[in-house]
């Protein structure tokens, strides 16, 4: 059985104090939680936090893993302000998020980007975070399904994942993010299956099955995540209520006992 995997989004929002106080504080809680041996949960922290946290987490024997909020396509160069995918695996990193819907709208990440991020992320045998999802207009229009499927199709059409690959796809309508107001679960559901059957079309059954891990995110928090964790979801990725220890922490807990 696939692993549910929880990822906090820390983005911009913390200092490196603040950082150092809500990693020791989620570890000690979370060395009260059982059942966590079906979780994974990964904290993304900025950059600069990056070799703070994983000194905090080195030495627990919780499930717990360290993420990057963003990577460049290159390997290395003249790329000012950049960060290449070796600089964050030299620094411990397991997971990286690629293709926010806050960096496709004020960064202007489009799809032919982030398969570039994808390919050198899977290059270095680490795991991509693909964030997808569609926007308040588009879902007027009517053109949820479609946007979804082609930004799916632009970013993973024509890469080769190996065998020992993963992936993960956080569906994440732009619309609710940070809004304090969720889909409905059976929504976030059904959109899994159309992520799941464009991924079939692309890619082997086998891989998909057991390599991919379509994930929902979108102001969840521990007043919804019981109705969400009860679906056909193979984790969250969570922003706003991530930020503290408690919340956070509740989430997990909850996920662990379903
Ligand atoms: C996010 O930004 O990826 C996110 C899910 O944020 P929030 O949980 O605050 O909606």
């Amino acid at each position: 059985m696939k692993k549910k995997i929880i990822i906090a989004n820390w983005k911009m929002s913390l200092g490196l104090k603040e950082t150092g106080s809500l990693t020791s504080e989620i570890l000690k809680g979370l060395k009260k939680i059982k059942n966590l041996q079906n979780l994974e949960i990964v904290l993304c922290p900025s950059f600069i936090a990056l070799p703070m946290v994983k000194e905090l987490v080195k030495n627990s024997s919780l499930p717990i893993f360290l993420g990057a909020q963003n990577v460049f396509w290159e390997e290395k160069g003249a790329y000012t302000g950049e960060v290449s995918v070796s600089m964050l695996k030299e620094l411990g990193v397991n997971y990286i998020i690629v293709g926010h819907s806050e960096r496709r709208d004020y960064l202007k990440e489009d799809d032919e980007m982030v398969h570039k991020k994808i390919r050198i992320v899977l290059d270095y045998n680490l795991i991509p975070i693909l964030c997808i999802g569609e926007t308040f207009e588009e879902r007027q229009l009517g053109q949820k399904d479609y946007v979804i499927i082609k930004q799916l199709s632009t970013s993973l059409e024509g890469i080769n994942f190996e065998k020992n690959d993963q992936l993960v796809i956080a569906y994440e309508p732009v619309w609710v993010i940070g809004s304090g107001q969720a889909v409905a679960p059976e929504e976030a559901e059904y959109t899994n299956q159309v992520i799941i059957q464009r991924l079939i079309d692309l890619f082997p059954m086998e891989l998909v099955k057991n390599n991919f891990r379509i994930i929902y995110g979108g102001s969840v928090d521990s007043t919804n995540i019981k109705n969400f964790a009860r679906r056909k979801i193979d984790g969250f990725l969570v922003g706003g209520a991530s930020l503290e220890a408690l919340e956070f922490l509740k989430i997990i807990e909850l996920c662990s006992s379903i």
